[in-house]
């Protein structure tokens, strides 16, 4: 008889990282829960690729919440400041990039903390990726260990013991085309993912963004095609 599958709440925006993620915590067997914000980002196509994802990943649930960061905006993927177009290797190793949301993986992963403790879970996979982004500070191996402390000091199962909250990272340390490669591997349907923070109003990628060009770079160095 088997017993029933651990659930895992997974972090899900679109984009190849997080559908990576995602079918990661599938592999290993868990039943998982995908979340996804409509937080008034520019590339809001993102969304349409995080259900096609979701759909064919097969998860128990997806929700996307609602999280408005537009209000209050400071980042060019949320309020009317242009994206960086063309940047080369060298540019994006420097800096804070304008593409930086103030605090949203700490705003998305304590709407996972949340969601995970009501389904007594005890596990939240995030595709974070510290290698080959440019310093977003969210985004490192140290922000990561200081949330998972908090999230055991915040929560009552983890007060009464009942459960240890880990926050998977399995992509941290990973280039970009290692992450094409673990993709292909998993069988993630590239063509259903959404990377690209500029996209026309048809979703189609700009190209020319961080994003688009380190997606590129990812699958030239892994010699896979982007279908
Ligand atoms: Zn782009």
């Amino acid at each position: 008889m088997n017993a029933s599958p651990k659930k895992a709440i997974c972090l899900l925006s679109g984009g190849l990282d997080s559908s990576t993620c995602l079918a990661l915590a599938r592999r290993d067997g868990f039943a998982c829960y995908a979340l996804s914000f409509d937080y008034g980002q520019r590339h809001k196509f993102e969304l349409e690729a995080a259900a096609r994802i979701a759909a064919h990943c097969g998860v128990a649930r997806h929700l996307v919440l609602q999280t408005g960061l537009d209000a209050f905006g400071g980042s060019a993927l949320t309020a009317d400041i242009a994206v960086p177009k063309a940047r080369s290797a060298g540019e994006m190793a420097h800096g804070i990039p304008i593409t930086y949301v103030p605090a949203r993986n700490t705003i998305f992963l304590s709407f996972a903390l949340a969601w995970a403790e009501v389904l007594e879970s005890s596990d939240i996979f995030i595709g974070v990726n510290a290698l080959d982004y440019s310093g977003y500070p969210d985004c490192r191996p140290e922000f990561i260990e200081a949330y998972e402390r908090m999230a055991n000091l915040a929560t009552k199962a983890g007060v009464e013991g009942r459960t240890r909250m880990r926050i998977h990272t399995p992509l941290l340390s990973l280039s970009k085309a290692q992450i094409v490669q673990l993709a292909q591997e998993l069988h993630v349907p590239f063509g259903l993912t959404h990377s690209c923070y500029d996209p026309g109003a048809d979703g189609r990628p700009c190209g020319q963004c961080d994003a688009c060009l380190l997606r590129q770079k990812g699958f030239e160095e892994a010699g896979i095609e982007d279908r």
